[in-house]
């Protein structure tokens, strides 16, 4: 939800778009509510109560595959605010992941990582839904705004960075739209260089989009609480859909193996461009 043009609408809606989900998740428990809520500085932390709960981490949610049932019951998050102002919530493992990255990138490569959005519930994607469904009707709506219950935002462990730079006389500028961050190809390079060393893995790579579903995001992360499986991930190239074998035959493309979630044809369906939308304004 970076773009200038996407940016603005959703600031009047007070709501952003979501987008892709698919899942294969097991909640182990599922408590029915949700307790108190605690504040340390900006950080407000929201808990269920005594008997938690476990998401499971390596769940699949896109385009194919929902959201597990429960799941907002289990999640644990933090929420936290970013350079610009806004309220970002997180899963609280994923973000106590995310600081470490920070940490990390700062010292060693003088990179300072902002989250841009984490977290959007189902209810407010039914509510974008709705409300694009009445102001333009249900077939674009359908095509511009992201199914509920089917993003992975909704998990809290899809993370959209953005970057501030460091001047030499010590300001910081953000780096926030999506055709800013772009043009910085050698930075995304050193953050996706040490993702997997905390859990994460870059969830929408390049030249795979017809398995993802969405096109690449440089700036999208997936926590997956395991090191070692992201880093197996990462080094054999693969998606995480590949990664966990559930990937559909939509055509076949040698390259990618046996199975495609989607086809080429369907890819080109994805991203629909009307009324001058940009293409990355349905993102994830
Ligand atoms: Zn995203």
């Amino acid at each position: 939800m970076k773009n200038l043009i996407y940016l603005l609408l959703a600031v009047c809606m007070l709501f952003s778009l979501a987008a892709c989900g698919g899942s294969k998740a097991v909640i182990e428990t599922a408590p029915a509510d949700s307790g108190a809520e605690s504040t340390i500085g900006n950080v407000v932390s929201s808990e269920p109560d005594a008997a938690a709960v476990g998401i499971d981490y390596l769940a699949l949610v896109n385009k194919l595959h929902p959201l597990p049932d429960g799941w907002e019951d289990a999640l644990q998050t933090v929420t936290v605010t970013n350079s610009v102002g806004d309220e970002v919530e997180v899963e609280k493992k994923a973000y106590d992941a995310y600081l470490l990255l920070k940490a990390d990138l700062e010292e060693q490569d003088g990179i300072y990582l902002e989250l841009d959005s984490a977290r959007r519930s189902v209810a407010a994607q039914q509510d974008i839904m709705d409300r694009f469904i009445e102001k333009y009707g249900a077939d674009y709506a359908a095509k511009t705004v992201a199914t509920p219950g089917y993003s992975e935002h909704h998990m809290g462990l899809a993370l959209d960075l953005y970057f501030r730079l460091k001047g030499e006389d010590g300001a910081f500028t953000d780096v926030y739209y999506n055709e800013d961050m772009v043009q910085y190809p050698e930075i995304w390079e050193k953050i996706h260089a040490r993702l997997a060393d905390y859990g994460f893995i870059l969830r929408y790579p390049e030249g795979k989009e017809h398995i993802t579903g969405y096109g690449y995001e440089p700036w999208h992360l997936r926590y997956i609480d395991d090191a070692d499986i992201a880093k197996e991930i990462t080094s054999k190239g693969l998606t995480f859909e590949e990664y966990l074998g559930a990937v559909r035959t939509t055509d076949v493309n040698i390259d990618y193996g046996a199975f495609e979630l989607y086809s080429r044809e369907e890819l080109e369906d994805i991203p629909i461009i009307n009324g001058g939308w940009p293409e990355r304004k349905t993102a994830d």
